[in-house]
């Protein structure tokens, strides 16, 4: 990955809304060029019309191995190379262990887990390629699990692991991994919990505290793949002031 920004190629997962559109715009601004993948097409035509470089949205599913090579296939395909995997699509179902649905643990594991390590997995050639950068959108809760978290909490430990591993097998070839780890972010994350308690809990704790907003974790992602090429921010933990 060059040290000039201007022209590099980023692929951001999740782009839809939230953290990853506003990392983003963030990126598109910088001077990238913009790969933006989910399932919510509408949202990511909007987006490439908001961008102010050049952006293309992909129809993703991060869940079904095919889509994310394909994916990341269109990406070269359109820009010639990748430099930068924000690898950022997940979703959050907190609940109870006891009783909990089991549909709702599949959709986290395969989404925030393997759908995260399937991105790597189509990126890494091109990465190596550029010498680039993958960004991995873990959370407090890959540091820390509590109640009600459980399986999310494990899939963003997951993440943490297999993103060390990653490092360790790479950075000798130049590519830099990045782990950013958000604590309270006001997103629509917690808006598909259809459990009312959840929800509850979930405005309560948005309401108690001033939270991050996207924009924040789009300048930390910003801030650590612009750094120079011998420069690896492996670990952003970054939090609301108010959160303890
Ligand atoms: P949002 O719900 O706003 O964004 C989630 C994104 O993931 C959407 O763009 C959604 O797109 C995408 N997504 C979900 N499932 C899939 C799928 N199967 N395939 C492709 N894309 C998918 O929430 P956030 O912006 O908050 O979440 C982004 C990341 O940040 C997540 O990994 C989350 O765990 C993490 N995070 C969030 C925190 C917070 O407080 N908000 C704190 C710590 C970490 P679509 O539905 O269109 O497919």
């Amino acid at each position: 990955m060059s040290n000039t920004v201007e022209g590099n190629v980023a692929l951001v997962t999740g782009a839809s809304s939230g953290i990853g559109q506003a990392t983003a715009l963030a990126l598109s601004k910088a001077g990238y060029r913009v790969a933006v993948g989910a399932r919510r097409a509408d949202r990511l035509r909007a987006l490439t019309q908001d961008a102010p470089g050049e952006m293309l949205a992909l129809d993703l599913d991060v869940t079904d191995r095919r889509s994310v090579q394909d994916a990341v296939s269109a990406t070269v395909k359109r820009f010639g190379a990748l430099d930068v995997l924000v690898n950022n699509a997940g979703v959050m179902l907190n609940g109870p262990i006891l009783n909990a649905d089991l549909t709702q643990w599949t959709r986290m594991v395969e989404t925030n887990l393997l759908g995260s390590m399937y991105a790597v997995h189509a990126s890494l050639p091109h990465l190596l390629e550029s010498k680039g950068a993958v960004v991995q959108v873990s959370s407090t809760s890959g540091r820390t699990a509590s109640a009600v978290s459980g399986v999310y909490s494990a899939t963003k430990f997951g993440i943490n692991a297999f993103s060390e591993a990653l490092r360790q097998e790479v950075t000798a070839q130049g590519v830099r991994v990045v782990v950013v780890e958000p604590g309270f972010v006001a997103t629509e994350l917690t808006s598909h919990n259809t459990d009312p308690a959840m929800q509850a809990a979930a405005k309560a704790m948005a309401a108690s505290m001033r939270t991050l907003q996207p924009e924040d974790i789009a300048s930390a992602v910003l801030y650590a793949i612009t750094q120079p090429e011998h420069v690896a921010v492996n670990e952003i933990l970054i939090r609301p002031t108010d959160q303890t």
